[in-house]
Parts: structure tokens; sequence; C-alpha cells
């Protein structure tokens, strides 16, 4: 048991509110709340009982509160704990906090209360950072992949692969005596396919990490072409479908406008590359170039076109770039009069989807969103296994490299003392993920993402 001081801390966020929880955790922490709360009738503190009565501070009363006492080790941080409800105002919330400090508690860092639930071996380290992954969800797949995260889905998994890793590694360390040339064939082949199949399950998990982002961030659909061919106006459009979903983070692209919208329980980030305009000519293939890379890294590409002037060839090559994934070809301004032909149109949309809108009537922008949750909508199929964060992915990879590693040197004439180093540290790589090892940082690190209370 991870032995630790008495914290506490509001568990609700600051302000104004029907009702507030300051949370205990700690081997003090029903002595504190003895002393904070006398309930109307019988014992402050019942196990799992919800306490009326009042919260006072040297016998001067605060509030009326409820107290709730889950005593340790089955409580969320392993310790004892005690929650109060009170009226949700902030001096209250002060009080009692300031109350609890004076008999000893100490007040609680971000994510303190769910770091002594990993330390304690309640939770695992991606359990405590879906549990932050929940709280910071805006979209509903997001919630719903820390949901699944939560319940030790990816844990799970990540175990299946690493025992099988420990019991290739346990054979080759009791064959350590012994060359291959003495074990039968078959032994080997077995050997070898085993790690193949912990191969290909670590890469489709990492396969899934691109999921995963479009699942919690939104599908990104960047829109190209030419200044003044209408992006910004149909963005605008399409934003008027949806719910405008207030990201968790400001955009990361310097060279574009983002917006984060809910079409038709879709989540998507409308990438509009209009800051890509530029003057010169030695500039603007500085501005294709960088359309090139938004383009790549989008989950769906969106060329528009504007109908009522003739092509050129930065709309054809703008055109190359969609080619990298889905895409749509928008053939914009269809409330003036027509110069490109349909001949011309279909040349440049070669097998993706035409649409014609306006962007000023409004015409064919119902189409354009339905396409566009018609595309998010496939890219979505999946495992609801999935690789949430950058941590797992580079572990992961660097446990498929020492694989990697482990099979070339068996297929030669190495010693098993050097394969079974390597398949050691696979092992110990997909460990690192789950349970905290030996390092401090990686905790701070993921706790720092954490609210105070929680
Ligand atoms: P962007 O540079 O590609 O983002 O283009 P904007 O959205 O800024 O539009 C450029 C100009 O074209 C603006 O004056 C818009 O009002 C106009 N525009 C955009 N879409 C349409 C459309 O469908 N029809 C017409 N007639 N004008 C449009």
């Amino acid at each position: 048991m991870y032995c630790a001081d008495t914290i506490v801390a509001p568990a609700t966020p600051p302000g104004r509110g029907a009702v507030a929880i300051v949370r205990l955790s700690g081997p003090e922490a029903a002595a504190i709340a003895r002393q904070l709360f006398q309930a109307t009738s019988g014992p402050a503190l019942r196990s799992r009982r919800l306490v009326h009565g009042r919260l006072v501070d040297d016998g001067r009363p605060i509030d009326e509160a409820l107290c709730a006492f889950m005593p340790g080790p089955n409580s969320y941080t392993g310790e004892d704990t005690v929650e109060f409800q009170c009226h949700g105002s902030p001096l209250v919330v002060e009080q009692v906090v300031a109350a609890a400090m004076a008999r000893g508690a100490r007040a609680a860092g971000p994510g303190e209360f769910t770091r002594r639930a990993v330390l304690n071996g309640r939770m695992d380290l991606v359990q405590a950072e879906a549990v932050a992954d929940l709280i910071s969800a805006t979209v509903a797949g997001g919630a719903r992949q820390a949901w699944e995260q939560l319940q030790g889905a990816l844990s799970g998994r990540l175990a299946e692969l690493r025992s099988v890793i420990v019991e290739v590694l346990a054979e080759v360390e009791a064959n350590v005596d012994f060359s291959d040339e003495e074990l039968p064939e078959e032994r080997l082949e077995l050997r070898a396919d085993r790690l193949a199949a912990v191969d290909a399950g670590l890469s489709a998990l990492l396969e899934g990490f691109a999921v995963a982002r479009r699942q919690r961030e939104g599908h990104r659909v960047v829109f190209c072409g030419r200044p003044n061919v209408g992006k910004s106006s149909l963005v605008n459009a399409l934003l008027g479908h949806g719910r405008m979903i207030v990201t968790a983070e400001a955009g990361t692209t310097r060279d574009s406008v983002e917006e984060g919208v809910d079409l038709g329980g879709m989540a998507l980030v409308l990438v509009d590359t209009a800051g890509l305009r530029t003057a010169t000519g030695e500039a603007e293939t500085e501005a294709v170039e960088r359309a090139r890379r938004l383009a790549e890294d989008a989950d769906i590409r969106i060329l528009v076109v504007d109908r009522s002037v003739p092509l050129e060839d930065e709309d054809r090559e703008t055109a190359g770039l969609c080619a990298a994934g889905p895409s749509l070809l928008v053939v914009n301004k269809c409330d003036l009069p027509a110069t490109l032909t349909d001949d011309q149109t279909a040349a440049l949309a070669g097998s993706c989807q035409v649409m014609m809108t306006s962007a000023i009537d409004g015409r064919g922008t119902d189409e354009l969103a339905a396409a566009l949750i018609g595309l998010a909508g496939q890219a979505s199929e999946q495992d609801t296994v999935v690789v949430s964060r950058a941590r797992h992915r580079s572990a992961i990879e660097r446990a498929r490299l020492c694989l990697g590693q482990a099979f070339d040197l068996a297929s030669g004439p190495a010693a098993h003392e050097l394969v079974a180093l390597e398949l050691r540290e696979a092992a110990h790589e997909l460990s690192g993920i789950t349970e905290v090892l030996d390092n401090e940082e990686v905790l701070d690190r993921i706790f720092s993402e954490f609210c105070i209370g929680k």
C-alpha cells in the first residue's frame, strides 16, 4: 500500500452551482471528517452510506451537507476517502477546505487522487489517462473511446500480447544451454509464429492510433483550392449546418483556420487553407507545398474550384494532392454562368465524387454535408481497442523494434542470451504502458494534465 499524507480538494469545478463536493483522502481522512461533520442523528461516518448533517469549524456552522465515507482499500484512491456534498458556493467550499487543512490535510495537486489510485493498484496508467480523456472529451466518439479504455480494453489487449512474449522468453531462457540446432524444427517454427502474431497484434494497435485521434478530435477535413474559389464561404455554410464544437486545444496548424463541428453526430474539424494565399510566383510554390502537407495529414480532402472561371494549372496541381485518400471535388459558384465544362470537371475529379454547390444561395451544401458524414462514417468503422496516446504508440514501436531484433538474432547463430535480452526489453516496453515502472517523470507528465480534485 502506497503510504501518504491526507489530501483535500474540491472535486467540482470552481464557481457557483447547486452542489459542490469536497473530497478528502488519506490515513487521517476519517479523523478529520469527524471533526468537521455533525450528523443529524447517529454516527457521522457510516461506511458507504450518505449521512445528513452539518459542516462545522470549531462548533461554528459552515453549511448543511451530506457526507459519504468510502473506507480503503475499496475506494477510488484505495485509501480512506470522505466526500462532503455542500451547497455550491465558492465561499463554503473554501471554508471546508481551509477547515480540513487546519486539521492536518494538505491541498491536493492536479490529479493527485487518481495518482494515488494508480500507486495503490486501483487502476493502471492507461486507465488513469482514460479518466483524463473522458473528462476532457468534447465529442461522443472520444468519450466512448475513453470509456472503453477505462474499462481496460487496451490494458487487456496489451497484457495478452505481452504474455505471449513472456512465454517465448521463458522457453528461450530454458534453452540457454542448448543451441538452436538442438531444438526440434517445429518448436522453432512455433516460436517464430507466436512472435509474428504478437507483432501483427501490435501493428494492428498502431493502425488504430489514427482512428482514435479521429474519434477523439474529429475527422480532419481540409479545403484546398485557389484563392477566391469560395473555400471560406463553404466552411461557413457547413458550420451553419451543425453544432459547433469547442475544441479542447486550439488549432495547431499555423497556416490555416480550424473549426470543430458536429455534423449529424460525426465530429469534424474543418480546416480552411485560405491563409495559404500568396502573391509571388516563388511563394506560391511554397503555398502549394504547405497545402500539400495539410492535405497529406487530412482524413478527408476537399478540392474547391470556381465554375465561373477557367481552370488553371494550380487547380490541377491541387487535384493531385487529393489523390492521397478520401476526397471530394466541389464545383462552387453554381449560381454564376458556367465557364467550366462537364468534361473538364470530370477530368479533374478522376475517381472522386463531384458536388455542385453555391455557397451564396446554399444549393448543394446539404448534399456536401451528407457526403462528408458518409466519408467520415466509413473511416470510423473499427475495432474498439485503440491506442489513443503518443506515449502508448512510441512504447509499442520500441517493443516492435526489439521483437524484430529478437527475430533476426534467432534466425542467425546468435546466443540465446541475446534473443532473451531483446524479448525481455520488448516485454518491459509493453509493461511501461500500463504500469508504473521506475519512472516518476512519466507519472508527473500524465498527472500534470489533470484538474485539481480528480
Ligand atoms: P476563398 O478565398 O476560397 O476562401 O473564397 P471566399 O470564401 O473568401 O470567397 C471569395 C469570394 O467569392 C467572396 O466574395 C464570396 O462572397 C464569393 N463566393 C463564394 N462562394 C460563392 C458562390 O457560390 N457564388 C458566388 N456568386 N460567389 C461566391
